[in-house]
């Protein structure tokens, strides 16, 4: 993308911003410009947003906490929405039933859930992704996924601005897939059905032991989108990493982590570019040694062909 935005008819009440660094809205720390970027911070605005992108032809995509994508060194043309800072949740603890909107951490809605004797998000403690980045994802760990626990999501299509509801069994859950990942479909809320009555102390520790696990077993203290592949199912994407020797592999500032093989951590200000040649190298080693291509989990954009 040029450095340059193109011109565009100021929106009255909506806070648009040109050629924002989408780096500081990934969590792997890299990407080039928002052409436009707005971070709508109610359900009335991100509409707003989605319409005017509509009426003016202009091409957008969501970002939610950045935490699996690979954004372009050249950054996005078109409007980025982030839906961080549309967040919030209302949780009934006799029903089980959480309500939250589309940016709304997943850790947080795991500690909400525990402390209100909830059971089903143990799990998600150590996901840094929003409620409607792991509706899109199905988003899991340890066992669980939000498929087990989510009840349906609102959307809004660019065709229709009114949100819709999609049952689960509508969203075709499947192993980090779901329609969402198909279909140009803006979640703006999800609504999950948890087990209640069960004891605070209990689910506080076994959320507490999954974080520790994780951030024990997994490079948390460095930049990263979390695991970079697909598992091949049955086999294990890291094991075949690792057992290639890969490991502390480097391009540039991008690294193979020496801790878990299926993370490519940020360790010395790597470029888009840097992991994007990593993730191909891996992917050329082992097909090489296996004849079987890697499939990035981390959704691509800015690229040439988005994954
Ligand atoms: C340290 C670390 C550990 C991780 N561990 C795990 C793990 O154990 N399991 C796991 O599954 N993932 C894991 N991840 C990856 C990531 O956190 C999940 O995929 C998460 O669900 C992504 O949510 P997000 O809000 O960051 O989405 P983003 O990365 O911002 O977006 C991901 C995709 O969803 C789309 N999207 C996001 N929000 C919306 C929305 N509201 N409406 C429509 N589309 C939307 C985006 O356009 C994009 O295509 C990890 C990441 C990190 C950094």
């Amino acid at each position: 993308m040029g450095a340059k935005a193109r011109s565009m008819s100021p929106l009255k009440g909506l806070n648009i911003h040109s050629l924002t660094p989408l780096a500081n809205f990934t969590t792997w720390r890299v990407g080039g410009p928002a052409e436009w970027l707005a971070e709508p911070t109610s359900i009335h605005e991100l509409r707003a947003l989605i319409s005017y992108a509509n009426e003016q032809q202009i091409h957008y995509q969501i970002i939610g906490a950045g935490s699996n994508l690979l954004i372009h060194d050249d950054g996005l043309k078109g409007l980025s929405l982030c839906t961080r800072k549309l967040n919030g949740s209302t949780v009934d603890r006799n029903t089980g039933i959480v309500e939250a909107l589309a940016g709304e951490p997943i850790p947080s809605l795991a500690r909400i859930a525990a402390r209100e004797g909830l059971h089903g998000l143990e799990w998600a403690v150590g996901i840094p992704g929003t409620i409607g980045g792991a509706a899109v994802m199905n988003a899991g760990a340890q066992g669980g996924c939000i498929a087990d626990c989510l009840d349906s999501v609102k959307v809004i299509s660019p065709k229709s601005n009114e949100p819709f509801e999609l049952t689960k069994k509508e969203l075709c859950y499947g192993y980090r897939h779901s329609r969402l990942q198909e279909e140009k479909l803006t979640v703006v809320s999800a609504r999950l059905l948890l087990e209640p009555g069960h004891k605070k102390e209990d689910l506080a520790l076994k959320t507490n032991m999954n974080l520790t696990h994780r951030t024990t077993t997994q490079p948390y203290h460095l930049p990263s989108c979390g695991s970079v592949f697909r598992n091949p199912e049955p086999l294990k994407a890291g094991q075949l990493i690792e057992n290639l020797g890969l490991k502390g592999h480097r391009i540039g500032g991008a690294e193979i982590s020496k801790l878990h093989a299926n993370f490519i951590v940020n360790i010395d200000n790597a470029t888009a570019k840097d992991i994007k040649n990593l993730i191909e190298f891996i992917q050329i080693k082992v097909r090489e040694a296996h004849g079987l291509i890697l499939q990035p989990e981390v959704k691509q954009l800015g690229f040439v062909v988005n994954a």
